[in-house]
This record gives C-alpha cells, structure tokens and sequence, in this order.
C-alpha cells in the first residue's frame, strides 16, 4: 500500500531512528526462518523483523499446510527439465527442510503444531497423467526416494475419493497447521535480547543513509547495514528489482466443517494445481483451480471470486462424497511469490547488494522457507548455497 506524506506520522512526531545489524521485512515463514538461523548463528547481530499486518498474514497464514517435497512439477517433468542429479538435488533440499523442521521445531510437539507425517498423494484424473506419474515412480525408486503406485481401486478404498485412474504416493511428506508452526518457530528465539518483532509496520520506502540502509514504516525508521526483504509475493511492490523475478499469483481455497475421518493423506490432483486433505480436527481443505482464470489470478488482492470458488465446490461433490453437501465454514485467498523457473531465489539485489532477499516459493513455501532461510543465513556468512535455489542464476 503506498503511503501518503500526510499519513506518514514519523514526520510529523520526531521518532527516532532504531537501528540493528539486520531488518527482515516479512513475518512469513520465510522471514522467520531466516530470523530463526541468524539468532541461531549466535554472533550477537541484532535482528528486527518488520511485518506490515499481523505474523503470517500473508501466505503463510492462507495456504493448504503441506508439507511436500519436490517443486510444482511430477518428478519425471524435474528430470526433464534438470536432469537426473539436479532434480535428485532439488527433492533432497525439500527433505532436508522437513528433517530441519523436526529436529529444531516439531520436536515431540506433533500434537501441538496439528503436524502429522503420513504422506502425501499426487491422484492422476487421465490415463497420460497416470502414465507420467509411473514414470515419476520408476525414476524416484531408482533413486532410493519413498515412494508407492496406487491403482484407482487403492485410491477409492485408502482414500475415499473417486474419480481418479491412478496415483502415487510419497510417503514421507507431512501436513501442519502453519500458523501454529510459525509461532513454534517464533517461540524458540522471541525472547531472545537479540530480536526485536514490530508487526503493523509496513515499509514503504527503502532509501540509501550514509553506509546503512533506511527503512520507512508510518510509525518509524529503521536503519542497518544489511536488509533482508521476505515479502515474497509482495517483493515487486517495494523493490522494481523484483517486478520481473517474482510474480504474485492468487491461490483460492475453502474449508468444510468438521467431519469424521476418511482421508490417509493430503492430495494432489491435475498435475499439482489442485489439492485437497483433511485437518486432524476433520475440516476438510481445498483449493486450487487457478488455472480456469489465469488472467484475474495475478496481483496483490486478496479477494475470492465466484469461478474459483464453484470449482472447488464442484471438484468437491464430485470427487469427495464424504464432503459433499457439507457446510462450508470458511472462504478465503492469499498472494503466492512465483519464480521463472518455480524454484526459490535466494540472494542480494546486484545493483543493491546490500539488500538480500528470500523468496519465490512457487506455492510451496512450507516444504522450502526453513531451509532456505537457512541458506540465507549461509550466505550472509559467505558459506557457498545450492546453485538452484541461488538468485544468481537469474543474473
Ligand atoms: C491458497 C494457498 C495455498 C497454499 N498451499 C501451500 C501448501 O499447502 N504448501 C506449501 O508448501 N505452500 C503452500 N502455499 C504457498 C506458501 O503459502 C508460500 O510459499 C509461503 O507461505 C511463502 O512464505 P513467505 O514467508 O515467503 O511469504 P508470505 O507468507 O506471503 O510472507 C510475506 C510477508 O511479508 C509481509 N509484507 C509484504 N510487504 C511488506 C512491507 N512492505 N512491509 C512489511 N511487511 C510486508 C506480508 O504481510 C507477509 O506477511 C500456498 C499459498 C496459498 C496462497
């Protein structure tokens, strides 16, 4: 949102100017990742994490809470396109994100995060999505990755849905309550002297102070030598850097009351643009469709339309009959970070270079943003990061 001069309070009361070693802008779970491993670093920087609304109110706290691994394509597409060792790379990066997860974060603390490990399942709607997906099995069992075919019949009998050929599943992906896992993460550092949080401080401007960077909220400046921006989606509203690197894409989604259990795992379906699980506490989750109004999809607005929203409605009746029917409870939407290549960027700006970012997750933030921010973080301290998610390959 811009700021007007009026509206800008830090002109008219003579605010100080707070300064720190790093300011995060974004309370995401990007942005809180990285502010986890630089606290974590333990080299007595003093972090302040900026975030415009509420902690999480962007994606983090808008998405479906799947935890998958891979990216936005079946795994044989990844090879295709990467070849077999990148791809390889590139899924063992998302593992490593949710090992990193549960031995820093989850813990024992399954429970209380509503985190379960069951596996997560890609359902194919035609035979040529099937075929790919075999494909995809062939490929990851080779690689020693755990996974499993299933026959329609599996599908109707595990799963309780209907209306598929085929799947697979992966069996060591997970699901959580995302805002409950962001302020797990949170918890484990808030109190440290070395972090400062100041939601309701949105940035709107980023200017050059000496050797420090000045950053503008309505309420106050922040200075420091290092910016980090994980605003994700929102990236190219403050820095035209981004205006060509990370496009925001709406996803729409809508959730069930609670009903008796019937689904193993959360589901994939139509080549990963569509999905659907069922929470611990029964509600039942779905979204997706974007691809029937790719041209209203875009943007910084996070409103629901009636197209989407009867998709998903329809996909539910028709697939999920232990949903259909059933009272939807909640209706909403949230603005993704798309990268060119749908993997995530992590970097500095090169005409900026004091300016780092972290970003780009391409609808599949939770299964990358702890790890990445960790790379962030890597660097930082000039420690070498995997070429794939590096901003550089851009340049
Ligand atoms: C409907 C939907 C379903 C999804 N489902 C899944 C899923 O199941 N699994 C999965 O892995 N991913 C999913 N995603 C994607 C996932 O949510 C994102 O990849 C992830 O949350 C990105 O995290 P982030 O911290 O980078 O961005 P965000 O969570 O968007 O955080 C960016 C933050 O920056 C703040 N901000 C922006 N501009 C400013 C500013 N000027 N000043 C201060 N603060 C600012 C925003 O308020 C926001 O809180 C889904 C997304 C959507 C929308």
């Amino acid at each position: 949102m811009s700021v007007s001069l009026w509206q800008d309070k830090s002109k008219t009361k003579d605010l100080e100017v707070q300064e720190f070693d790093i300011v995060i802008i974004g309370g995401g779970i990007a942005g809180i990742s990285t502010a986890y491993w630089l606290i974590k670093e333990n080299q007595g920087l003093r972090v302040a994490l900026l975030e415009k609304g509420e902690l999480a109110s962007g994606a983090t706290g808008r998405n479906a809470g799947f935890i998958t691994c891979g990216s936005v394509e079946h795994f044989n597409r990844l090879v295709e396109t990467h070849g077999t060792d990148k791809a390889l790379e590139i899924w063992k990066f998302s593992e490593e994100n949710l090992k990193l997860l549960e031995e820093n974060i989850i813990k024992e603390n399954n429970e209380k995060n509503q985190f379960e490990k069951k596996g997560s399942f890609s359902l194919a709607s035609t035979e040529e999505e099937f075929t790919e997906l075999k494909k995809s099995f062939e490929l990851m069992s080779e690689l020693g990755i755990n996974v499993e075919v299933l026959e329609k019949e599996d599908i109707e009998k595990r799963l309780n849905v209907f209306g598929f050929v085929g799947g697979i599943k992966y069996k060591d992906d997970a699901s959580v309550h995302p805002v409950l896992l962001l302020e797990e993460i949170l918890s484990t550092f808030k109190s440290s002297k070395y972090f400062s949080l100041f939601e309701n401080s949105e940035v709107f401007n980023i200017e050059q102070a000496g050797e420090l960077k000045r950053v503008h909220t309505k309420s106050g400046k922040f200075d420091a030598p290092i910016l980090i921006m994980a605003t994700n989606g929102y990236s190219s509203q403050l820095h035209p850097y981004f205006s060509d690197k990370i496009y925001p894409t709406r996803g729409q989604v809508l959730s069930t009351e609670s009903l008796p259990k019937f689904l193993e795992g959360p589901c994939y379906a139509n080549f990963v643009l569509d999905y659907f699980r069922q929470t611990p506490t029964g509600e039942v989750i779905i979204g997706g469709f974007r691809q029937l109004k790719r041209d209203t999809e875009v943007g910084y607005s996070d409103e629901i339309t009636d197209i989407i929203q009867e998709a998903l409605v329809d996909f539910l009746n028709t697939h999920i009959p232990s949903a259909k029917g059933k009272k939807i409870t909640h209706r909403w939407s949230g603005i993704m970070g798309f990268s060119a290549d749908g993997q995530p960027m992590v970097g500095s700006i090169p005409s900026d270079p004091q300016i780092y970012f972290i970003g780009g997750f391409t609808a599949h933030g939770m299964g990358l943003a702890f790890n990445s921010g960790k790379c962030l973080v890597d660097l930082l301290f000039n420690r070498t990061i995997p070429e794939f998610i590096s901003a550089k390959r851009f340049v």
